[in-house]
């Protein structure tokens, strides 16, 4: 039995904050929340670890992240090109080429930088090349992950096949699931990359399995375009219409939807995960509407993501969490629409509710999984500490004050380091491992200015 001592942000029905609390944990679950003196009355043999100062929060939750080769040309790709040709010129070939090696190494460095964050549980978002080295790199972080495999059926392009095929290979990435930490979810790209049959087989499937179903949809207005040439319909309208829509189903984006589809989300309840920090690097037209406000009004699913190393680049759940107040605040010319309060419950319980986790994670209350996250409030960006910790959080810190993380009770981030292995070692590789794949892959290495 462990306990943390701290200002404990619980996150439930109630929101409460204990400001001299306790959390006590046995294995992977918690079995006690409340004030520092009746936790440790109650369990006096437990082992006590936080001060006073320290703040305590259930695990953040990334609803769409990429883990592939991305990471190995970070902040690479350059923010100045037109719609599409970053995808088409950049990333598409890297995943292209990626190794096993390659896969294994990008997920550990991404999913060791998001648990730093206070990120426990990351949804990976349909670019997994070799589903077993993800797997294995969360399992040996101690990292809680959904994963599912490449998945699209398009003409030309790494991965695609016929449908049977696609959905054969997703299929057996659910299949390979075994740690308690890691489970499968059906993964297609999603866009116009899918056809009808592909993506119907495959909401089948997640429906038969009773896991997930995520794709990317509308991040730009291309794919309402593409859907209206195609089928004489919007994408959501047309999805719902095949019946793949309901409340399995995490749409990645969905930054370009009309009326009629946010009644579709409302109708299905299918979550939709907004990745601001994304649309904003690739000029997609977030703030133009800023329809994921509209969501949140209308009480639909929403969860937050970070998405990719060059679509947002860092991968910190509270600086997405800030961006996605000051937006709502700033597009609808009202500062009382939205907080730094409804913004942690969208990277806590709201996110686990829209992904359809929030029995197991997502606040801090007993019976849940023991995922915390301790910040460090004795550091200089949060001195002097401020009566609201909420407010502070997100306005007036990041990851940056992540000190320990826990998932499933183990200790997986010690005093600002990964505790199962020594990141820095890694550098090396890492730097080896992206020129290589740059070079298979083929794509240009610009900067901007001359570097001499
Ligand atoms: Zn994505």
């Amino acid at each position: 039995m462990q306990i943390l001592r701290g200002t404990v942000v619980t996150m439930n029905a109630g929101r409460e904050i204990i400001a001299d609390g306790a959390v006590a944990f046995d294995d992977s679950s918690i079995v006690a929340v409340g004030t520092f003196d009746d936790v440790t009355t109650d369990h006096p043999d437990a082992m006590i670890s936080g001060v006073v100062s320290d703040l305590l929060l259930p695990g953040y939750i990334n609803g769409h992240q990429h883990l592939t080769g991305d990471r190995l040309i970070q902040s690479s790709v350059p923010d100045n090109l037109p719609p599409g040709e970053a995808i088409f010129t950049w990333v598409v070939p890297v995943h292209a080429e990626h190794s096993p090696d390659d896969d294994e190494l990008s997920a550990t460095l991404t999913l060791a930088e998001s648990l730093t964050n206070g990120i426990t549980t990351t949804f990976e978002a349909g670019t997994v090349a070799h589903p077993a080295r993800i797997a294995a790199a969360a399992e040996r972080l101690g990292a809680r992950l959904t994963i599912g495999t490449w998945g699209w059926d398009v003409e030309d392009g790494p991965y695609a096949g016929p449908v049977a095929e696609v959905i054969e290979r997703q299929e057996a990435a659910l299949d390979l699931v075994t740690g308690p930490l890691i489970s499968g979810w059906v993964s297609l790209v999603g866009h116009d990359l899918m056809s009808d049959e592909l993506v119907m087989a495959a909401s089948s499937l997640a429906r038969a399995r009773g896991v997930g179903l995520t794709f990317h949809m509308s991040p730009h207005d291309g794919d309402p375009a593409s859907y209206l040439e195609r089928t004489g319909r919007r994408p959501l309208l047309h999805l719902a219409d095949l019946g793949v829509l309901g409340p399995h189903v995490a749409i990645a984006h969905g930054v370009h939807l009309d009326e009629a589809e946010l009644d579709v989300l409302g109708e299905t309840r299918a979550a939709v995960v907004s990745c601001p920090w994304a649309y904003l690097r690739l000029g997609q037209g977030l703030t133009r509407e800023f329809r994921h406000f509209d969501l949140w009004q209308r009480d639909a699913r929403l969860a937050l993501g970070c998405d990719a190393e060059n679509a947002g680049d860092m991968v910190d759940g509270i600086r997405t969490a800030a961006l996605f107040a000051g937006l709502a605040k700033d597009t609808r010319l009202d500062p009382t629409a939205f907080g730094a309060h409804d913004a942690l419950e969208l990277l806590t319980i709201r996110g686990a509710e829209a992904l359809g986790i929030d029995d197991e994670v997502g606040s801090i209350e007993v019976g849940k999984q023991a995922d915390l996250v301790v910040h460090d409030r004795t550091r200089i960006e949060w001195i002097p500490n401020s009566p609201d910790p909420v407010l502070q959080l997100i306005w007036g810190s990041d990851g940056r004050s992540v000190r320990d993380v826990y998932v499933a009770g183990a200790h997986v981030v010690r005093d600002g380091a990964i505790t199962a292995l020594d990141v820095q070692a890694l550098t090396d590789d890492a730097v080896a491992a992206g020129r290589a794949l740059r070079t298979r892959a083929d794509i240009p290495a610009p900067s901007r200015w001359p570097i001499r």
